[in-house]
This record gives C-alpha cells, structure tokens and sequence, in this order.
C-alpha cells in the first residue's frame, strides 16, 4: 500500500471571511451572511483540496472560530459564549512572538459543547467528491477549562471530567455518524505540558500523565477497528506564523505520547532542526499493537509557518529517511500542523491570509506528490 496523506485541518481563512466575522462581531452584518461567507470558504477549500490530489479532503475548518473553542463560541470576538462560560480563562498558549490565546473560563455546571464538529462534517461531505476528515479538540485541553486549583461549588472536578469525557466522545462519534472518514484529535497542549513558562501556570504543573490518561478515558470507549481511523495531531503551535513550544526537548512528549491508544498520529517535524532524530523517537516508542490497532506515523513534512514551499523532492527524501527508522507499513505523511488553527489570523511572515491560503495548496500538493515518489521509490 502507497504511504497514506492526509492533512490536519486548518486553512487560512480568506481575508473576505475574517473582515465578515469582524462585521458580525461588530452587528454590522447577520448570521445569514456570515454564514454565507463561510460556505464560500468551505466549497473553495474543497474544491482546492481535493485539486491537489491528497485522497481525503477537509473543509480547512472555516465555519470554526477556532481548532479549540469551537464547541465552546461562535466567532473569537467573543459572539456566542455559552452562559455557563466567562471570556477571562487560563491562557491556552504564550507565542514566542509574545502574543497569547486565551481560553474562557467554566463559571458553573454542567459542562456541554454547543458544538459538535459534526455540524461542520454534515455541511462538507455533500460538496466533497472524495472522503472527509474532521479534526476535534482533544478533552486535555477542555479540561483547562476548569479552574486549576479552586473546585466550582456544586460542581465537582469530578464531574466536570465525567461529563468533558461525555461530550468529546460524542464529538467523534457524531463525526463519524455525519460520514467522516477519519477523525483527528488536536493534542498541541502535549508539548507546552512541559514548557514550565511562568506566565502560564498549568505548563508549569507537570500535567502531561493527565492529559494522556484522559484522552485514553475517551480513546478506550472505541473499538479497535474504529480508533484505526482515529488520530492525534502534535506540535508545538501554529498561529501568527508563531509557536509557543519548539523550545521544549521533543523527547520528553514522544517518549509518553504513543502510550495514547490512537491508531495514527499527525507529527509536526519539518521544522525541527534534527528531524532524523524525530524518525528515531518515533521509531523507538510508536507501538505496532496499542490496545489492538498498530500506531502509523506521519511525519510532518510541510512547515505551513514558513511561506517557501517545499519541493516534492524534498518531502521524498525525508519521507525515505524516516522509512530507515519507522516500519514503512506504519509510515505516513502531513503537515506540521493545521495552516490557520485561529480563525483570525494575520500571516505576518507570508504578508496575507490570502496569499498563505494560495501558500497552503501549493504545500499540500508537493507533499501529495512527495509522497507518491517516496511510495515508489521504496516499492511500497
Ligand atoms: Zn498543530
């Protein structure tokens, strides 16, 4: 079988498409027209897509205010926040260009999404021609929703994960349901778990076991056949052309992460300085028998951070290297991470959303072709 492709999610949104959630934001505009907006971006980047040749295809998210606070609010301006919920959350990340995201702030039970990503899956599907995938937010990041420290009254942290394990269980199943192919679960809180940033206090709290054991709660309600479609995505963040985690040694996350019972993992490593090393760490802690599935690795071979594309020569001779450590019937190819994971993002190193999105295909294909040449030339 040719090494699998697939991308992560996210695509930038058109500038058309964030000066229309401003306008929203702002009531200058209906939903109506957002939304009319927003469908124009999800049949562009379909369309576009599946022009590439990758064999499954996503909508690059554009009906999402964000990869994490979808279920949670309509625009990141702040339309839409569940009653339940107050805007002055823990920081989800600290950029190394200095911005910050911010996630709101569970003020009371219980704990529901509004959102499943199965509305976005039911909207793409008829407007694809080849198979979907759906990206979801893992529960480690919902649980930071939850005060670190201080118990909610009346409603137990207990409960809270009870119910956090309920909805995200649901998010995945309800994608299947809606006619996703694959579903993958945006874990980029792996990495920051150990950044120990003083601005940040849950990176400081050693919460990485936490955050595994929690998405094996979710994992293990999934039968083996089915988390063989069911991924989790990696890396150390992806907005403004920023990171907030590439300074944390990679090991201490790949050593533990592949005790999580997925069946694929989406692995940023294109813009790592040693990459063969991360073949290696793959190689030495993926497993061929988690619970039942074998874990295939796709290695990131696109930097969507970085507005010079990659030749297909250059994905095919990373992918070959990688194939030296990893066994190539467990050997997959992606992106480092999602090309806009926030649906306002301004692209500062490409210079315009619109240009990143054009950025974006182009990546897509060479990695698309990169891969076909890596298939054949090591007679897979
Ligand atoms: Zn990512």
């Amino acid at each position: 079988m040719p090494i699998p492709t697939e991308n992560v999610g996210s695509l930038p949104r058109p500038v058309r498409l964030q000066q229309a959630l401003a306008a929203y934001d702002a009531g200058e505009i209906d939903r109506e027209a957002l939304v009319a907006e927003q469908d124009a971006a999800c049949r562009d980047s379909i369309k576009r897509m599946e022009a590439t040749g990758q064999p499954i295809v996503s909508d690059g998210e554009q009906r999402a205010s964000s990869f994490a606070t979808y279920p949670l609010i309509e625009t990141l301006g702040g339309t839409g926040l569940a009653d339940n919920l107050a805007p002055d959350g823990q920081l989800f990340a600290v950029f190394d260009d200095g911005h910050h995201r911010q996630l709101p702030r569970l003020t009371s039970g219980p704990f529901r999404y509004q959102t499943y990503a199965a509305e976005f899956v039911e909207q793409a599907v008829p407007l694809a021609s080849k198979p979907v995938k759906q990206a979801v937010i893992a529960p480690s990041m919902m649980m930071l929703l939850y005060p670190l420290d201080e118990e909610l009254p009346g409603y137990p942290r207990e409960q809270f994960l009870a119910d956090l394990c309920d909805e995200t269980e649901r998010d995945i199943r309800q994608a299947f349901t809606a006619g996703a192919s694959r579903v993958s679960i945006d874990f980029t809180e792996g990495r920051l778990a150990n950044k120990n940033d003083a601005r940040n206090p849950w990176t400081g709290r050693d919460m990485l076991q936490e955050f595994i054991d929690l998405n094996n709660r979710v994992l293990d309600r999934f039968t083996a056949e089915e988390r063989q479609h069911i991924g989790l995505h990696t890396c150390p963040g992806g907005d403004m052309d920023s990171v907030h985690s590439a300074d944390v040694p990679y090991e201490q996350l790949l050593s533990r992460m592949f005790e999580i019972n997925a069946g694929y993992f989406l692995i940023q490593c294109a813009s790592e300085r040693d990459r063969e090393e991360v073949y290696r760490l793959c190689g030495r802690y993926s497993r061929d028998n988690a619970n039942g599935v074998p874990q295939v690795c796709f290695m990131g071979v696109i930097d969507p951070l970085n507005p010079s594309v990659e030749t297909p020569e250059q994905v095919r001779d990373d992918l070959v290297t990688a194939a030296r450590h990893i066994p190539i019937e467990r050997l997959g190819a992606t992106d480092d991470c999602g090309f806009s994971p926030f649906s306002i993002d301004e692209k500062p190193k490409h210079g315009s959303p619109d240009f990143a999105r054009d950025i974006a295909f182009q990546k897509i294909a060479a990695r698309v072709e990169g891969t076909a040449m890596a298939s054949e030339e090591l007679g897979v």
